[in-house]
């Protein structure tokens, strides 16, 4: 199976994909739980709720289990006026318009642990008034329009994956779901690109391309649920991206609504005309308009594939491996190194690590054939070939660790991840730095701190952290708490507070540290003259 052949996963409120395909953690897991002191807490009973959908545009389902029902209280909150659904209604048509506290439930938040665990105790403080479904490039502009004067700010949903608060704004606010943007509006294949609308979810897209014989080959992790807007606007990164490159590398051209009017980017792909400004909106999550659609660089499908395993004796040693591929090449088309807690905690398995004898685990791929010149360059720097095995297990997995979260939620664990970025110089310190953080901040329920090095760089790389303890009494605030530590560490480290997973709210702060004021004055402006009055997003990146 391929990833066009998966399916886009529908999502439900407080759970990861599909309800039905309830994934047990395995016996091993469980009993390493016990080691870390989590317990199962005691039943919690889900608030009564409402069911509910959107009109006119398929819906996530209503789902069972803790946190899948809209709290009753919610329902509290003033109603949206007449003058003001009327607006929406004369721009999306009033079957596209729904303010029912089933889809508004659904639309609330996204996918960070601090997220499911609001979900789960029937916090709905950040939920939508309203959820809107424009289907075209004009709606979107038409609706941006006219918002100003009915006082209603908006949040634009692609996927609604964010991990950072991107959906949480200030104040009260409507979605604008993006969903039925889904098309494939062209595709040049002399030039190789396509033009993708805002709403396609990840397996759509590649779906669509694949059978004209392309792919994107953007791969996050939450690619069964995220969407081409969300990836341009939040600057993704996929597992794919030493082959492929990230998500604002492969955008040449692009669509912006505001509530000024259009602007489109992208006639050439490099140009001397000035900044590029494409880049300014790329990762502008939702501040400075609504992308409605991208033209993105495809390729030709790979006919063949390949994964495979190498042990390292250590971190340092896989990190020297790795550096080199990334600064001398030959790339393989994934690349990832384990350190020691991950690589253990992963595979639990002594024999696929030769027999026991620890060391850490790279993962590489080829989209395309095998390349002996990548394995010489990794047997040189000390490697040893584990074969497809583990590169397979990887690959076959690559989705399924979302799911665990649910079910380790549901155990009394605490588990959240984090990335960040440095130039290769600061890579050791900056891992230390943040590990040790972490596990200050979380000594009263010590953890397990993971690591891996998701991506890489001719220059520096990005680190991805996992982090498993005990719940406390209030696991929002110990994590916030842990958070705060992680975010400084970062800063004095010299890395940056995301590579991948974007500012939204949770690092807005600590996005301007690191931008310094005067660069934030400059998005101001920015930001002042697309959006006057303020009404998209407020509070989310700037
Ligand atoms: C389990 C899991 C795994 C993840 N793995 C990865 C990973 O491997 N790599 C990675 O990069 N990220 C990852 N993420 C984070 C997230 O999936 C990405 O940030 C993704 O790009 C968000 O896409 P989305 O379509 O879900 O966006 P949304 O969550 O809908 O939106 C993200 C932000 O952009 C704004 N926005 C959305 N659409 C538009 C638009 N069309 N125009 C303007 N603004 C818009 C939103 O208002 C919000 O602020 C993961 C998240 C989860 C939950």
């Amino acid at each position: 199976m391929t990833e066009s052949d998966l399916p886009v996963a529908e999502l439900t409120p407080g759970r990861w994909g599909d309800p039905s395909q309830v994934v047990e953690l395995p016996a091993a897991a469980l009993d390493a739980l016990k080691h870390l002191g989590i317990q199962r807490p005691g039943a919690t009973g889900a608030p009564a709720g409402v069911g509910g959908g959107a009109p006119g545009a398929e819906t996530p389902r209503a789902a069972e289990g803790p946190g899948a029902s809209a709290p009753a209280g919610a329902a509290d909150r003033p109603e949206l006026t007449g003058p003001q659904l009327a607006f929406l209604a004369s721009v999306v048509g009033s079957e596209h318009v729904t303010s029912d506290l089933g889809s508004r439930w659904a639309h609330t938040r996204g996918y960070s642990t601090t997220d499911l665990l609001r979900f789960r105790a029937g916090d709905a403080s950040d939920m939508p008034d309203a959820v809107v479904y424009p289907a075209s490039h004009d709606e979107v502009a038409a609706l941006l329009a006219g918002c100003a004067e009915h006082d209603l700010a908006v949040v634009p949903y692609s996927g609604g994956t964010s991990v950072v608060g991107g959906l949480a704004p200030t104040g009260r606010f409507i979605t604008v779901d993006l969903r039925r943007l889904d098309q494939l509006v062209d595709l040049d294949e002399i030039s190789r690109t396509a033009t993708l609308q805002a709403g396609l979810r990840g397996p759509a897209a590649e779906h669509l391309l694949a059978e004209r014989g392309y792919t994107l080959g953007h791969f996050p992790q939450s690619y069964e649920g995220a969407s081409i807007g969300g990836y341009a606007a939040a600057r993704s990164s996929g597992q794919s991206s030493a082959g492929y490159g990230r998500f604002d590398q492969m955008v040449v051209g692009l669509t912006l609504a505001t509530p000024r009017g259009t602007i489109e980017l992208g006639r050439a792909p490099m140009s001397a005309a000035g900044p590029d400004l494409r880049q300014l909106i790329l990762g502008s999550e939702g501040a400075f308009g609504i992308i409605t659609s991208v033209v993105v660089r495809i390729r030709p499908r790979p006919t063949e594939r390949h994964f495979e395993g190498w042990r390292f004796e250590s971190f340092d040693a896989g990190l020297t491996a790795v550096r080199r591929l990334a600064q001398d090449g030959p790339l393989p088309t994934v690349l990832r190194l384990s350190d020691e807690i991950e690589t253990a905690v992963n595979l639990a398995d002594p024999d696929v690590l030769g027999g026991g004898s620890g060391g850490v685990l790279a993962i590489i791929g080829f989209d395309g054939p095998y390349n002996q010149a990548t394995a010489d360059v990794l047997t040189a720097a000390g490697g040893e070939n584990l074969g497809e095995g583990p590169g397979e297990t990887w690959r076959t997995g690559r989705y399924r660790a979302p799911y665990l979260r649910d079910p380790l939620l549901d155990e009394g664990a605490l588990v959240e991840t984090l990335e960040t970025a440095a130039f290769w110089s600061r890579i050791p310190a900056l891992k230390t730095a943040v590990t040790e953080a972490l596990v200050d901040a979380l000594s009263a329920t010590p953890p397990l701190v993971l690591c891996h090095i998701s991506h890489v760089y001719e220059t520096g790389a990005s680190l991805y952290f996992t982090v498993i303890c005990a719940q406390s009494d209030d696991p929002v605030e110990q994590w916030l708490t842990a958070k705060y530590a992680a975010n400084h560490a970062i800063a004095d480290a010299g890395g940056t507070i995301t590579h991948h997973h974007g500012v939204g709210t949770d690092h807005r702060t600590a996005y301007h540290a690191e931008i310094g004021s005067l660069a934030v004055e400059a998005l101001q402006a920015v930001k002042h003259t697309l959006d006057p009055d303020g009404v998209l997003n407020p509070g989310i990146l700037i």
